[in-house]
Protein backbone atom coordinates (compact mmCIF):
# COMPACT_ATOMS: atom_id res chain seq x y z
CA UNK A 1 0.00 0.00 0.00
CA UNK A 2 1.25 3.47 -0.99
CA UNK A 3 0.59 5.40 2.23
CA UNK A 4 0.76 2.50 4.55
CA UNK A 5 -0.44 3.70 8.05
CA UNK A 6 0.53 1.13 10.95
CA UNK A 7 -2.85 1.06 11.81
CA UNK A 8 -5.42 -0.16 10.30
CA UNK A 9 -9.47 -1.60 10.25
CA UNK A 10 -9.60 -5.16 8.65
CA UNK A 11 -13.03 -6.21 7.18
CA UNK A 12 -13.31 -9.68 6.50
CA UNK A 13 -15.51 -9.52 3.10
CA UNK A 14 -15.82 -13.19 3.25
CA UNK A 15 -17.42 -13.35 6.74
CA UNK A 16 -19.27 -9.89 5.54
CA UNK A 17 -20.91 -11.61 2.37
CA UNK A 18 -21.51 -14.74 4.33
CA UNK A 19 -23.50 -12.55 6.75
CA UNK A 20 -25.74 -10.88 3.87
CA UNK A 21 -26.39 -14.37 2.57
CA UNK A 22 -27.74 -15.58 5.84
CA UNK A 23 -29.70 -12.00 5.72
CA UNK A 24 -31.05 -13.43 2.11
CA UNK A 25 -32.34 -17.13 3.64
CA UNK A 26 -34.49 -15.45 6.31
CA UNK A 27 -36.33 -12.75 3.78
CA UNK A 28 -37.70 -14.50 1.34
CA UNK A 29 -38.51 -13.07 -1.73
CA UNK A 30 -37.80 -8.91 0.05
CA UNK A 31 -36.03 -7.18 -1.56
CA UNK A 32 -32.51 -6.07 0.77
CA UNK A 33 -31.35 -3.18 0.83
CA UNK A 34 -27.96 -2.47 2.79
CA UNK A 35 -28.16 0.65 4.58
CA UNK A 36 -24.60 2.22 4.15
CA UNK A 37 -24.66 5.27 6.20
CA UNK A 38 -21.87 6.72 8.30
CA UNK A 39 -19.03 5.29 6.31
CA UNK A 40 -20.74 1.91 6.69
CA UNK A 41 -20.90 1.85 9.76
CA UNK A 42 -17.29 2.66 10.18
CA UNK A 43 -16.20 -0.31 7.97
CA UNK A 44 -14.97 1.88 4.88
CA UNK A 45 -17.94 2.69 2.09
CA UNK A 46 -16.67 2.11 -1.26
CA UNK A 47 -15.11 -1.23 -0.35
CA UNK A 48 -18.45 -2.25 1.50
CA UNK A 49 -19.90 -1.44 -1.28
CA UNK A 50 -18.14 -3.35 -3.73
CA UNK A 51 -18.15 -6.62 -1.37
CA UNK A 52 -21.73 -6.30 -1.06
CA UNK A 53 -23.16 -5.45 -4.69
CA UNK A 54 -23.80 -8.62 -6.38
CA UNK A 55 -25.84 -9.23 -3.49
CA UNK A 56 -28.05 -6.63 -2.28
CA UNK A 57 -30.82 -5.10 -4.47
CA UNK A 58 -30.39 -1.37 -2.73
CA UNK A 59 -28.13 0.78 -0.45
CA UNK A 60 -29.49 3.15 1.90
CA UNK A 61 -27.77 6.02 2.22
CA UNK A 62 -27.98 9.32 4.93
CA UNK A 63 -27.23 12.08 2.40
CA UNK A 64 -26.53 13.41 -1.27
CA UNK A 65 -22.77 12.97 -0.29
CA UNK A 66 -22.52 9.19 0.38
CA UNK A 67 -24.83 8.41 -2.89
CA UNK A 68 -22.68 10.27 -5.08
CA UNK A 69 -19.04 9.03 -3.57
CA UNK A 70 -21.40 5.43 -4.49
CA UNK A 71 -21.76 6.26 -7.90
CA UNK A 72 -18.33 7.74 -8.83
CA UNK A 73 -16.63 4.52 -7.70
CA UNK A 74 -18.73 2.72 -10.21
CA UNK A 75 -21.50 1.17 -8.40
CA UNK A 76 -25.04 1.22 -10.19
CA UNK A 77 -26.73 -0.36 -7.54
CA UNK A 78 -30.25 1.50 -6.89
CA UNK A 79 -29.74 4.06 -4.04
CA UNK A 80 -32.00 5.56 -1.34
CA UNK A 81 -31.24 8.46 0.26
CA UNK A 82 -33.03 8.42 3.80
CA UNK A 83 -32.50 11.56 5.05
CA UNK A 84 -34.37 15.12 4.61
CA UNK A 85 -33.34 16.73 1.30
CA UNK A 86 -32.14 20.16 0.60
CA UNK A 87 -33.29 22.50 -2.09
CA UNK A 88 -29.43 22.91 -3.56
CA UNK A 89 -29.11 19.13 -3.35
CA UNK A 90 -32.05 18.45 -5.86
CA UNK A 91 -29.68 18.21 -9.45
CA UNK A 92 -27.13 16.54 -8.05
CA UNK A 93 -29.69 13.88 -6.48
CA UNK A 94 -31.05 13.85 -10.41
CA UNK A 95 -27.25 13.80 -11.89
CA UNK A 96 -26.37 10.88 -9.34
CA UNK A 97 -29.44 8.70 -9.95
CA UNK A 98 -30.00 8.71 -6.55
CA UNK A 99 -33.66 7.72 -5.55
CA UNK A 100 -34.92 10.04 -2.47
CA UNK A 101 -37.55 10.50 -0.32
CA UNK A 102 -40.17 13.03 -0.08
CA UNK A 103 -42.46 13.63 2.97
CA UNK A 104 -43.94 16.89 2.20
CA UNK A 105 -46.34 18.42 -0.56
CA UNK A 106 -44.13 21.55 -0.18
CA UNK A 107 -40.97 19.83 -1.01
CA UNK A 108 -42.31 17.87 -3.56
CA UNK A 109 -43.83 20.62 -5.56
CA UNK A 110 -40.36 22.28 -4.99
CA UNK A 111 -38.51 19.26 -6.28
CA UNK A 112 -40.91 18.81 -9.02
CA UNK A 113 -39.60 22.50 -10.62
CA UNK A 114 -36.18 22.16 -10.60
CA UNK A 115 -36.23 18.71 -11.88
CA UNK A 116 -35.66 18.10 -15.89
CA UNK A 117 -35.64 14.50 -15.75
CA UNK A 118 -37.37 11.54 -14.10
CA UNK A 119 -36.41 10.91 -10.27
CA UNK A 120 -37.31 7.80 -8.65
CA UNK A 121 -38.98 9.00 -5.13
CA UNK A 122 -40.13 6.83 -1.98
CA UNK A 123 -42.62 8.71 0.77
CA UNK A 124 -41.57 8.47 3.48
CA UNK A 125 -44.53 7.52 6.57
CA UNK A 126 -44.51 8.99 10.40
CA UNK A 127 -45.67 5.88 12.36
CA UNK A 128 -43.97 6.54 15.44
CA UNK A 129 -40.33 7.73 15.12
CA UNK A 130 -41.11 11.82 14.94
CA UNK A 131 -38.33 12.06 12.92
CA UNK A 132 -39.10 12.86 9.36
CA UNK A 133 -42.43 11.78 7.63
CA UNK A 134 -46.14 12.20 6.24
CA UNK A 135 -48.84 11.80 8.93
CA UNK A 136 -50.77 8.57 7.80
CA UNK A 137 -53.45 10.86 7.37
CA UNK A 138 -52.44 13.07 5.04
CA UNK A 139 -50.25 10.20 2.91
CA UNK A 140 -52.97 9.51 0.57
CA UNK A 141 -53.43 12.78 -0.91
CA UNK A 142 -49.73 13.15 -0.90
CA UNK A 143 -49.60 10.19 -3.04
CA UNK A 144 -51.93 10.98 -5.10
CA UNK A 145 -50.28 14.44 -5.73
CA UNK A 146 -47.20 12.97 -5.83
CA UNK A 147 -48.33 11.12 -8.73
CA UNK A 148 -49.98 14.43 -10.89
CA UNK A 149 -46.28 15.75 -11.08
CA UNK A 150 -44.20 15.54 -13.90
CA UNK A 151 -40.79 14.36 -13.24
CA UNK A 152 -41.48 12.07 -9.52
CA UNK A 153 -41.87 8.52 -10.21
CA UNK A 154 -43.22 7.35 -6.77
CA UNK A 155 -41.61 3.90 -6.28
CA UNK A 156 -41.87 3.38 -2.85
CA UNK A 157 -43.13 3.99 0.50
CA UNK A 158 -41.87 4.14 4.04
CA UNK A 159 -41.66 4.18 7.55
CA UNK A 160 -38.58 3.56 10.73
CA UNK A 161 -39.65 1.51 13.73
CA UNK A 162 -39.07 3.31 17.32
CA UNK A 163 -38.48 0.37 19.62
CA UNK A 164 -38.01 -2.44 17.78
CA UNK A 165 -34.88 -3.98 19.93
CA UNK A 166 -37.84 -5.39 22.28
CA UNK A 167 -39.48 -8.18 20.85
CA UNK A 168 -43.36 -8.56 21.23
CA UNK A 169 -43.69 -4.51 21.50
CA UNK A 170 -47.04 -3.56 21.38
CA UNK A 171 -46.11 0.00 20.02
CA UNK A 172 -44.28 -1.56 17.48
CA UNK A 173 -46.85 -4.05 16.40
CA UNK A 174 -49.10 -0.85 16.36
CA UNK A 175 -46.54 1.06 13.76
CA UNK A 176 -46.25 -2.25 12.20
CA UNK A 177 -50.21 -2.83 11.72
CA UNK A 178 -51.15 1.70 10.71
CA UNK A 179 -48.59 0.82 8.21
CA UNK A 180 -49.59 -2.45 6.68
CA UNK A 181 -53.29 -0.78 6.49
CA UNK A 182 -52.39 2.09 4.36
CA UNK A 183 -50.46 -0.70 2.36
CA UNK A 184 -53.41 -2.11 1.52
CA UNK A 185 -54.90 1.63 0.23
CA UNK A 186 -55.35 2.23 -3.42
CA UNK A 187 -52.49 4.72 -3.94
CA UNK A 188 -49.83 2.63 -1.66
CA UNK A 189 -50.37 -0.63 -3.53
CA UNK A 190 -47.90 -1.89 -5.73
CA UNK A 191 -45.09 0.47 -4.41
CA UNK A 192 -42.12 -0.90 -2.95
CA UNK A 193 -42.64 -1.01 0.81
CA UNK A 194 -40.61 -1.02 3.92
CA UNK A 195 -40.23 -0.45 7.61
CA UNK A 196 -38.05 -3.17 8.93
CA UNK A 197 -34.12 -2.04 10.71
CA UNK A 198 -32.16 -5.03 12.08
CA UNK A 199 -34.28 -5.82 15.04
CA UNK A 200 -37.71 -5.14 13.30
CA UNK A 201 -36.31 -7.83 11.03
CA UNK A 202 -35.08 -10.79 13.46
CA UNK A 203 -38.13 -10.11 16.02
CA UNK A 204 -40.92 -8.71 13.61
CA UNK A 205 -41.45 -10.96 10.49
CA UNK A 206 -44.57 -9.18 9.78
CA UNK A 207 -42.25 -6.22 9.11
CA UNK A 208 -40.51 -8.18 6.47
CA UNK A 209 -42.60 -6.31 3.67
CA UNK A 210 -41.08 -5.93 -0.20
CA UNK A 211 -37.70 -4.78 1.61
CA UNK A 212 -35.53 -4.98 4.78
CA UNK A 213 -33.24 -2.14 5.85
CA UNK A 214 -30.65 -3.90 8.07
CA UNK A 215 -27.59 -2.51 8.98
CA UNK A 216 -26.01 -3.75 11.81
CA UNK A 217 -26.92 -7.16 11.63
CA UNK A 218 -25.61 -7.12 8.17
CA UNK A 219 -22.11 -5.68 10.17
CA UNK A 220 -22.48 -8.90 11.83
CA UNK A 221 -23.36 -8.10 15.71
CA UNK A 222 -26.64 -9.88 16.57
CA UNK A 223 -26.51 -13.27 18.37
CA UNK A 224 -27.66 -15.06 15.33
CA UNK A 225 -26.11 -18.72 14.46
CA UNK A 226 -23.57 -18.25 11.16
CA UNK A 227 -23.93 -14.37 11.79
CA UNK A 228 -20.07 -12.55 13.13
CA UNK A 229 -18.81 -9.27 12.76
CA UNK A 230 -16.34 -8.90 9.79
CA UNK A 231 -14.32 -5.47 11.79
CA UNK A 232 -11.15 -5.84 13.67
CA UNK A 233 -9.01 -2.61 14.46
CA UNK A 234 -5.15 -3.37 14.57
CA UNK A 235 -2.11 -1.64 14.90
CA UNK A 236 1.49 -1.95 15.57
CA UNK A 237 3.22 -1.68 18.54
CA UNK A 238 5.78 2.03 17.48
CA UNK A 239 8.01 2.79 20.40
CA UNK A 240 9.10 0.43 23.64
CA UNK A 241 11.33 1.28 26.85
CA UNK A 242 12.03 0.41 30.09
CA UNK A 243 10.58 2.84 32.80
CA UNK A 244 11.43 3.24 36.81
CA UNK A 245 9.09 2.55 39.29
CA UNK A 246 6.70 5.25 40.07
CA UNK A 247 6.95 6.63 37.16
CA UNK A 248 3.69 8.53 35.62
CA UNK A 249 2.63 8.11 31.87
CA UNK A 250 0.81 10.09 29.80
CA UNK A 251 -0.94 13.78 30.31
CA UNK A 252 -1.72 14.09 33.73
CA UNK A 253 0.15 11.34 34.87
CA UNK A 254 -3.23 9.29 35.57
CA UNK A 255 -1.23 5.82 35.76
CA UNK A 256 1.81 5.74 38.06
CA UNK A 257 4.18 2.08 37.82
CA UNK A 258 3.74 -0.19 40.39
CA UNK A 259 7.42 -1.60 39.38
CA UNK A 260 10.09 -0.63 36.73
CA UNK A 261 8.33 -2.24 33.46
CA UNK A 262 8.43 -1.71 29.93
CA UNK A 263 5.96 0.29 28.35
CA UNK A 264 4.86 0.04 24.78
CA UNK A 265 3.62 3.23 22.27
CA UNK A 266 0.91 2.30 20.06
CA UNK A 267 0.03 4.83 16.97
CA UNK A 268 -3.74 5.01 17.50
CA UNK A 269 -5.67 7.52 19.66
CA UNK A 270 -8.93 9.67 19.65
CA UNK A 271 -7.81 11.42 16.78
CA UNK A 272 -8.68 8.18 15.10
CA UNK A 273 -12.17 7.97 16.81
CA UNK A 274 -10.59 5.63 19.58
CA UNK A 275 -12.56 6.84 22.43
CA UNK A 276 -10.77 8.37 25.03
CA UNK A 277 -12.88 7.12 27.28
CA UNK A 278 -10.99 3.99 27.62
CA UNK A 279 -7.97 5.89 28.96
CA UNK A 280 -6.88 3.75 31.89
CA UNK A 281 -10.15 1.12 30.75
CA UNK A 282 -9.54 -0.27 27.46
CA UNK A 283 -7.59 -3.17 26.57
CA UNK A 284 -5.21 -4.90 23.52
CA UNK A 285 -4.30 -8.06 22.76
CA UNK A 286 -0.61 -8.35 21.85
CA UNK A 287 1.26 -12.11 21.35
CA UNK A 288 -2.20 -13.33 22.32
CA UNK A 289 -2.14 -12.03 25.91
CA UNK A 290 -4.65 -8.91 27.05
CA UNK A 291 -3.11 -5.85 28.70
CA UNK A 292 -4.03 -2.32 29.93
CA UNK A 293 -4.43 0.78 28.36
CA UNK A 294 -1.87 2.65 30.91
CA UNK A 295 -2.94 6.37 31.14
CA UNK A 296 -4.59 8.58 29.80
CA UNK A 297 -4.88 8.08 25.73
CA UNK A 298 -3.74 10.96 23.40
CA UNK A 299 -4.70 12.09 19.76
CA UNK A 300 -2.61 9.80 18.21
CA UNK A 301 -1.15 7.75 20.44
CA UNK A 302 -1.60 5.39 23.28
CA UNK A 303 0.22 3.78 25.83
CA UNK A 304 0.36 0.04 27.36
CA UNK A 305 2.11 -1.52 30.24
CA UNK A 306 3.29 -4.97 29.31
CA UNK A 307 4.89 -5.95 32.66
CA UNK A 308 8.21 -7.96 32.04
CA UNK A 309 6.53 -9.52 29.28
CA UNK A 310 8.55 -9.78 25.79
CA UNK A 311 6.76 -7.30 23.21
CA UNK A 312 9.05 -5.68 20.68
CA UNK A 313 8.31 -3.12 18.17
CA UNK A 314 6.43 -3.71 15.13
CA UNK A 315 4.73 -6.04 16.83
CA UNK A 316 0.89 -6.71 15.92
CA UNK A 317 -1.53 -4.86 18.14
CA UNK A 318 -5.38 -6.40 18.14
CA UNK A 319 -7.52 -3.25 19.87
CA UNK A 320 -10.44 -5.12 18.42
CA UNK A 321 -11.10 -8.47 16.83
CA UNK A 322 -8.96 -11.91 17.86
CA UNK A 323 -5.84 -12.53 18.41
CA UNK A 324 -4.88 -16.51 19.08
CA UNK A 325 -7.28 -17.49 21.02
CA UNK A 326 -8.15 -13.96 22.87
CA UNK A 327 -10.54 -11.46 21.70
CA UNK A 328 -12.09 -8.01 21.94
CA UNK A 329 -15.34 -7.33 21.34
CA UNK A 330 -17.06 -4.46 20.12
CA UNK A 331 -19.66 -4.65 22.72
CA UNK A 332 -17.10 -4.33 25.41
CA UNK A 333 -15.66 -1.23 23.96
CA UNK A 334 -19.08 0.19 23.73
CA UNK A 335 -20.05 -1.19 27.37
CA UNK A 336 -16.43 0.73 28.35
CA UNK A 337 -17.58 3.86 26.68
CA UNK A 338 -21.48 3.74 28.11
CA UNK A 339 -22.55 4.11 24.35
CA UNK A 340 -23.86 1.61 21.63
CA UNK A 341 -22.02 -0.07 19.25
CA UNK A 342 -23.52 2.24 16.76
CA UNK A 343 -21.32 5.07 17.66
CA UNK A 344 -18.51 3.39 18.79
CA UNK A 345 -18.31 2.10 14.97
CA UNK A 346 -18.95 5.15 13.22
CA UNK A 347 -16.52 7.23 14.89
CA UNK A 348 -13.70 5.55 13.59
CA UNK A 349 -12.71 8.09 11.26
CA UNK A 350 -11.01 8.52 7.59
CA UNK A 351 -7.27 8.27 8.87
CA UNK A 352 -7.34 5.10 9.41
CA UNK A 353 -7.57 3.20 6.62
CA UNK A 354 -9.82 0.07 5.42
CA UNK A 355 -8.14 -3.10 4.11
CA UNK A 356 -10.41 -5.84 2.64
C1 LIG B 1 -29.85 3.34 10.01
C2 LIG B 1 -31.17 2.96 9.48
C3 LIG B 1 -31.52 1.61 9.33
C4 LIG B 1 -30.64 0.47 9.83
O1 LIG B 1 -30.75 0.32 11.21
P1 LIG B 1 -30.05 -0.92 11.95
O2 LIG B 1 -30.52 -0.80 13.35
O3 LIG B 1 -28.58 -0.75 11.81
O4 LIG B 1 -30.52 -2.15 11.28
C5 LIG B 1 -32.72 1.33 8.71
N1 LIG B 1 -33.55 2.31 8.29
C6 LIG B 1 -33.25 3.62 8.44
C7 LIG B 1 -34.20 4.66 7.98
C8 LIG B 1 -32.06 3.99 9.05
O5 LIG B 1 -31.78 5.29 9.20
Amino acid sequence: MRRAHPTWIEIDSAQFQKNLLLIRSLIGSSKLCLPVKANAYGHGLIGIAKAAQNIVDYFGVSCLEEGASLREAGISTPILVLGAIHEDQIEDLAHFDLEFTISSKFKADFVAKKLKKKCRVHLEVETGMQRTGVRPETAIDLAKHIRTLPFLDLVGVYSHLARADTPNDPFTMQQIAQFSHLLSLDPFKNLLAHIANSSGLIHYPEAHLGMVRPGLMAYGYFGIDGLSPCFSLKSKVSFFKVVPKDSGISYGHHYKTENQTRIVTIPIGYGDGYRRALSNKGEVLIRGKRFAISGTICMDQLMVDVGQADVYVGDEVVLIGKQGSEEIKLTEIAEKCDTILYEILSQFNERIPRVL
